[in-house]
């Protein structure tokens, strides 16, 4: 279902949530004080405009009270990110996300609203460590502190056993959440669907559960 965003800050992280969005069908309003960037992203935006994100007429005026969600990617301005949180907040858009810079940006960001806060550095960071440490792992996601989902490649023990006969949710604690094989996906795959060795399994669960089935 197409959906309708704004972004304010149009730095890469902006730039790039903006044109993924876009990319994705969405409509897109892409906003920055620096017409220089405005400019640049005309062609990947529904809408583009020159608009300080602290000035609650400017807002008002681009009709950001109709868009549901808000990202707010202003970066080395803390100032200006929190101003900004707080006037979309106050104007009642639904769902703001921000992105943070450090732990007490975030703190702030919290406590005035924000409803997701983003830490793209830091999520990008942990990600790659999880590549580097196990070859096994294609990706990650990480849910909370303590959860994430994995996609993991199957080993060639998995090659052609069933879920039951490698009864993993047993030994680990893990659930195979789905199973891609090519360009399908097995979505919640029954207990006696079979694995086979080029399959790429998602997988949800406690991180120390993960790890030791990554192990295994
Ligand atoms: P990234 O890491 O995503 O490149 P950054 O953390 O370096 O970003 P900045 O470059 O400081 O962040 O800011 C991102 C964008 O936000 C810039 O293009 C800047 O012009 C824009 N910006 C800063 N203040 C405001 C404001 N008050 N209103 C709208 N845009 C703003």
């Amino acid at each position: 279902m197409k959906k309708q965003f704004a972004v304010i800050g149009l730095g890469r992280f902006g730039i790039s949530v903006s044109t993924e969005l876009h990319k994705l069908g969405h409509d897109v309003l892409a906003i920055d004080v620096n017409e220089h960037k405005v400019n640049e992203m005309v062609n990947d935006s529904t809408y583009s405009a020159i608009a300080d994100g602290t000035d609650e007429k400017a807002l008002r005026n681009l009709g950001i009270t109709n868009f549901d969600h808000v990202i707010v990617a202003i970066g080395d301005n803390l100032q200006a990110s929190i101003l900004c949180t707080l006037l979309l907040k106050d104007m009642g858009i639904e769902s703001v996300w921000a992105k943070a810079q450090n732990y007490y940006h975030h703190k702030v960001l919290d406590k005035i609203g924000a409803d997701k806060i983003i830490h793209p550095e830091h999520d990008m960071g942990n990600r790659i460590v999880q590549h580097l440490m196990s070859d096994k792992v294609i990706d990650y996601i990480e849910l909370s502190d303590d959860y994430s989902i994995v996609e993991i490649g199957a080993t060639d023990d998995m090659h052609r056993k069933t879920l039951i006969d490698l009864d993993i949710r047993a030994k680990f604690g893990v659930t195979i959440l789905g199973i891609k094989r090519g360009k399908n996906i097995n979505i919640s795959p029954m207990a006696n669907d079979k694995i086979y060795r080029d399959d790429v399994l998602i997988v949800i669960g406690h991180k120390n559960d993960l790890k030791r089935f990554e192990e295994s």
